[in-house]
C-alpha cells in the first residue's frame, strides 16, 4: 500500500513523549478508559446525525468491541461509528490530540507535585501512547463517498498517513503494546479496568477475549491441542438507574443498583435521586448506609461520572465534608475533570454542586420526618450521626436540620429542638434563667446520677455517639439561653442552680474536721474535698468532675481545641453532703481508724457507682466491706 502523506506534527515541545509518561506512569491505564469513551462518543454522534437526518444510512447495532491478542501484542478498540476521513485525523488527532499533550506538558513541566496532576488532565487520544510502540488508525467516515484512510505513529512527531483498508463505517484503533505495559495484554486486567470504567457506558461495550480450549487431537509434541475461541461479553450496564426518571424506578431497582455497586454491604437506610439541569448539570444517585462505628471506614465510595465514564471517587471538593460518607454515584458533565485540586475548590460550579447536595439532603430528610415520624425515629440512631455532623459543620445545615435533628433521652424518647425545650424549660429553668439541658454520656456508668436527676424531675439526654461532644458545643452556642451540664458534673441538686438553698448543719469545727477526715481517707492525687448543704435524702459522698474542665479535656482528646488541657491530670470534686446521717455518725465515733474506715467506704461507694472504682481498690474496697460485715 502507497504511502499518501508523511508528515511531521507541528507541536513545540519535540520530545513529549518522555515527559507525559514520567507524569502519567502511575495511572497509565486511563489510555483505555480515553479510547473507549472516544469510541463511544463517535457511536453517540452517529446516532444523532441519524435522528437529525443528516445520515440516511444504515445505523447497525451501535457497538464498541475491545478485543486483545496476546501473540500479536495487541489491543484493538472498534466502533461503528461516526468514523474520520484523512482531513479529519489531520484536523483532530494530529492537532488536536497532539497539541493537547503539548499544552500539557506546557502547563506542567514544572509541576512539583506530579500526583495532582496525574489523570486529572485528559489527554484524550494521545494517552494510547502512554502503553504502546505504535498505533494505527482504521478508519472509514459515514460521509458519502469517503475513502478509508489508515494513520500510523511511533508517538514521535512523525506520522504516516495513507489508504486504509476498512470497508464498513466506523473506526477501528489498534495498539502495538510497548515491553514495560504488557500487563494490559492480560484479559484479567482489561477485564478489571473496563469494569473499573466503562461499566456504565452508555454503547454496549463487547469484550472479545480468546480463551484457551482443548479440542481434540494432540500437536506434533503430544500435547492437546489448544485453539482460540472467542467469548464475547458484554461488560456494561447501558441505562444504570441515574440516567432514568424516578418515577419509572422501583424500590427493588434502587436495591439492585447498590447491590451492584457495593456487593458485600447492607441495604442501604435510604436514597435520594438527584437530577438537576439547571444552572449546571447533575444526575446520581446517593444513599444513606448502614453506619458502622468506625467513622473513616466508609469514606471515598461516592464514584464520579462525567456521561457515565467513571472519572474518579475521590469526590472530596464535589461533596459536602459531612456527606463523604454516603455512597452512590454522581454523573456531571460540568465538573471540570482536567485541573488541579486548588482550581476545581474555586471552580463555581463545583461550589454550586456543593450546597444543591447539602440542600438535597436536607429536603429529603425533612420529606422524611413529615411523612412518617415514627420510621424516621427508628432510623435516627444511623442517620443522627450524620445531620449532627452535618449541623456542627455546616451552618445552613443546622439551619435546616434544626426542625427535623432529634433529642433522644435516656428513656429512649425523641423531640424535636423545640418540642424538647418545652418539655424541659418548667422544670429545668435556673435562677439566672438558663434552661439546663442535662445529659449523658455513658448510661451505664453514670446510672445514680441519671437516677438522681430524674428523681427531682430532670430529664436526661443521651449524648454517647462520637460526635456528640461537638453537638453539645454546638446546641449551647446556637440555643439561646441554655446550658448543657453533663450529668455527672456536679451534686443533682446542684445541677440545676435554683433560689432555694439548703445550708449544711455542721458548724464550721466540724466540717474542718470532716474535710480532714476525708481528705486523709482519700490517698490519691487530684480529688478536692468540699462540704455541701444538700437534702438529707441525698448520698453523703458525690464525686463529680467539672463540666467545664471535663470538657476541655475531651475536646482536646479529640484534636480539636486547647491541647494544653489535654495534658492536666484529671481532677474531682468530693462533695460531702453535710446533712446526711453517715457524717454525723463518723463525727460521733471515738476511734480514728474507724473513722477513716467509714470514710473510705463512703468514697469508694461513689466511686463504685460511677464505675471509677477498678483494680487493687476495688480489692481493698471489697475486703474491708467484708470486714465490716
Ligand atoms: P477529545 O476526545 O477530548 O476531543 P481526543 O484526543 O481523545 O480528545 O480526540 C480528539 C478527536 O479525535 C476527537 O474529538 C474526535 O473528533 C476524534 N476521534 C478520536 N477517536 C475517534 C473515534 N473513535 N471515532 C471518531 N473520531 C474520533
Amino acid at each position: 500500500m502507497s504511502i499518501e502523506e508523511k508528515g511531521s506534527i507541528s507541536i513545540h515541545t519535540e520530545n513529549i513523549f518522555p515527559i507525559i509518561k514520567k507524569f502519567l506512569y502511575s495511572d497509565n491505564e486511563i489510555f483505555l478508559r480515553e479510547l473507549v469513551s472516544n469510541a463511544v462518543d463517535a457511536v453517540q454522534k452517529i446516532k444523532r446525525l441519524a435522528a437529525l437526518g443528516q445520515y440516511n444510512g444504515e445505523l447497525g447495532n451501535p457497538l464498541v468491541e475491545v478485543a486483545v491478542d496476546k501473540e500479536q501484542k495487541t489491543i484493538t478498540i472498534t466502533d461503528n461509528g461516526l468514523g474520520m476521513t484523512a482531513e479529519e485525523i489531520k484536523k483532530y488527532i494530529n492537532q488536536v490530540a497532539f497539541s493537547g499533550a503539548s499544552e500539557f506538558v506546557e502547563k506542567f513541566k514544572d509541576a512539583k507535585d506530579a500526583n495532582e496532576i496525574i489523570g486529572k488532565f485528559g489527554l484524550g487520544f494521545y494517552s494510547a501512547f502512554m502503553v504502546s510502540d505504535l498505533v494505527e488508525i482504521q478508519t472509514l467516515s459515514y460521509q458519502d463517498g469517503a475513502e478509508p484512510a489508515r494513520w500510523v505513529c511511533d508517538g514521535s512527531t512523525q506520522y504516516e498517513i495513507s489508504e486504509g483498508n476498512r470497508t464498513t463505517r466506523g473506526t477501528q484503533i489498534t495498539l502495538h503494546v510497548n515491553a514495560e505495559s504488557e500487563e494490559f495484554l492480560e484479559t484479567g486486567k482489561l477485564e478489571e479496568i473496563l469494569d473499573k470504567y466503562g461499566k456504565f457506558l452508555p454503547v454496549p461495550i463487547k469484550f472479545g477475549t480468546k480463551t484457551e480450549q482443548q479440542p481434540d487431537g494432540e500437536d506434533e509434541e503430544g500435547k492437546p491441542k489448544t485453539i482460540g475461541v472467542e467469548v464475547d461479553n458484554i461488560i456494561n450496564t447501558t441505562n444504570p438507574i441515574w440516567t432514568k426518571a424516578p418515577a419509572d424506578l422501583s424500590d427493588e431497582d434502587y436495591l439492585a443498583f447498590y447491590k451492584q455497586l457495593y456487593p458485600f454491604s447492607e441495604d442501604p437506610l435510604f436514597w435520594i435521586h438527584l437530577n438537576v439541569d439547571y444552572p449546571f448539570n447533575l444526575t446520581g444517585v446517593l444513599y444513606f448506609p448502614k453506619v458502622k462505628n468506625d467513622f473513616d471506614m466508609q469514606r471515598n465510595k461516592i464514584k464520579l461520572y462525567s456521561r457515565q465514564v467513571f472519572i474518579t471517587d475521590e469526590v472530596k471538593d464535589i461533596v459536602p465534608e459531612f456527606l463523604m460518607l454516603l455512597h452512590g454515584v454522581i454523573d456531571s458533565p460540568d465538573i471540570p475533570l482536567n485541573v488541579s485540586r486548588s482550581f476545581l475548590q474555586a471552580d463555581s460550579n463545583v461550589k454550586k454542586i456543593n450546597s444543591y447536595i447539602t440542600k438535597k439532603v436536607a429536603d429529603k430528610l425533612a420529606e422524611l420526618f413529615n411523612k412518617d415520624r415514627k420510621a424516621y425515629e427508628e432510623k435516627w440512631s444511623d442517620i443522627g450521626l450524620f445531620v449532627k455532623y452535618g449541623m456542627v459543620s455546616e451552618e445552613k445545615f443546622y439551619d435546616k436540620a434544626k426542625d427535623f435533628a432529634l433529642l433522644t433521652t435516656t428513656k429512649k424518647e425523641h423531640f424535636t429542638l423545640d418540642e424538647y425545650r418545652e418539655k424541659v424549660a418548667p422544670i429545668q429553668t435556673d435562677k439566672n434563667g438558663q434552661v439546663v439541658y442535662i445529659y449523658a454520656n455513658d448510661p451505664e456508668k453514670q446510672d445514680s446520677f441519671i437516677q438522681s436527676a430524674n428523681k427531682k424531675d430532670y430529664d436526661v439526654l443521651l449524648m454517647n455517639s462520637p460526635i456528640d461532644n461537638h453537638f453539645v458545643s454546638q446546641l449551647e452556642q446556637k440555643l439561646e439561653k441554655t446550658l448543657m451540664k453533663r450529668v455527672d458534673s456536679g451534686v443533682p441538686s446542684k445541677l440545676i442552680e435554683k433560689d432555694e438553698n439548703i445550708e449544711s448543719v455542721l458548724t464550721e469545727d466540724q466540717s474542718k474536721k470532716i474535710a480532714e477526715i476525708f481528705d486523709k481517707a482519700i490517698s490519691k492525687p487530684g480529688y478536692t474535698v468540699e462540704i455541701v448543704g444538700l437534702n438529707p435524702e441525698e448520698l453523703p459522698v458525690t464525686v463529680t468532675m467539672d463540666e467545664f474542665m471535663r470538657r476541655m479535656k475531651d475536646m482536646a482528646a479529640m484534636g480539636g481545641g486547647m491541647s494544653f488541657y489535654g495534658s492536666m491530670p484529671d481532677s474531682y470534686k468530693v462533695a460531702i453532703n453535710g446533712n446526711h446521717k453517715l457524717i454525723n455518725k463518723i463525727l460521733s465515733t471515738e476511734d480514728d481508724a474507724a473513722q477513716s474506715t467509714l470514710a473510705k467506704q463512703a468514697v469508694d461507694l461513689a466511686l463504685l457507682s460511677q464505675g471509677m472504682l477498678t483494680g487493687a481498690e476495688l480489692t481493698a474496697f471489697v475486703t474491708r466491706s467484708v470486714e465490716l460485715i
